[in-house]
């Protein structure tokens, strides 16, 4: 059996970042992160064990302090939170922020807001909950429904496939041609490279397992991408879920990951696959 990493996987700079956030600030002061930091159970299980509180809402927070995380909020939400008395700590990703910052832009140069993305996921809400109208779209039927105007202005939820976003860009091009479309490109960088690189390592593997949260979009749509390339694509959050007959001794196998998930988890997947087809297989062995 051979095993092949993705060139690009696993935990991007902005999800590091916010960790590294958390935990100096949870040094100084009780904390309380108001959603999932990341949509890795493993890294919250982790805070957790180091005394970090999870709230889903202002109002069930018990410090003083709240980390608002790298999926950002809107500053709708963030004045909210502070006229509470609570003190914010932002870990927004700076490629967050810079989709709001263009959300904003095209607003104030009379653009209808449209975002790609998913309307409940948090990074959508916090891009939206500051504007009065605008379209949320994620497939063609979205698109679809949308009511015409002048000027569309379109940016993506920053984990989207950007093949995906500008195939939906065209789409709302055709439908309203004498509408002007401008888009700007917000998928992030990290999440373009592991796409790529999941579409090139999915091209030449025999199976293909995806390690990542099940709340997470991006480790989702890596899923999907690595599907149109290769029949036998797992999804697994940790080790645990891996499972013997997915593998035969003479597979490629392929592993990537989505930005929320560790380094430690990616390498004890790895071993574990490794582990099973020597048992099941032996004298196998993995390179
Ligand atoms: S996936 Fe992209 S936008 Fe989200 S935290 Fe990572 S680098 Fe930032």
């Amino acid at each position: 059996m051979k095993i092949i990493r993705a060139e690009h996987l696993g935990m991007c700079f902005g999800v590091k970042d916010a960790i590294a956030l958390a935990l100096e600030t949870a040094r100084h002061e009780p904390l309380t992160i108001l959603g999932d930091l990341v949509h890795n159970e493993t890294v919250v299980a982790e805070l957790r064990a180091k005394g970090i509180r999870v709230a889903q809402r202002p109002a069930d927070v018990s410090t003083q302090t709240v980390m608002v995380t790298a999926h950002g909020a809107s500053n709708r939400a963030m004045n909210e939170t502070r006229g509470r008395g609570l003190s914010v700590v932002e870990a927004t990703c700076p490629l967050v922020d810079l989709a709001h910052r263009a959300v904003a832009r095209l607003v104030r140069d009379g653009f209808h807001p449209v975002i790609i993305g998913k309307r409940d996921h948090v990074e959508v809400r916090g891009m939206t909950g500051d504007l009065g109208e605008f379209d949320v779209v994620l497939g063609d039927e979205d698109v679809a429904r949308l009511g015409e105007r002048p000027r569309f202005g379109v940016v993506a939820q920053t984990t989207q496939p950007i093949d995906k976003v500008r195939r939906l860009v065209g789409l709302i091009r055709e439908r309203f041609p004498k509408s002007e479309v401008r888009f700007v490109d917000t998928v992030c960088q990290p999440t373009k490279q592991r796409q790529n690189a999941a579409i090139e390592l999915a091209q030449k593997c025999d199976v293909v397992v995806v390690i990542g949260g099940t709340h997470s979009n991006n480790t989702h749509e890596l899923v999907k991408t690595c599907s149109h390339f290769c029949a036998r694509v797992h999804h697994v959050q940790t080790a645990l879920e891996l499972r013997d007959d997915w593998f035969s001794a003479s597979d490629v196998v392929g592993i990537t990951a989505g930005t929320s998930t560790p380094k430690a988890v990616i390498a004890t997947v790895e071993e574990t696959i490794c582990a099973l087809v020597v048992k099941e297989f032996s004298p196998a062995t993995c390179g």
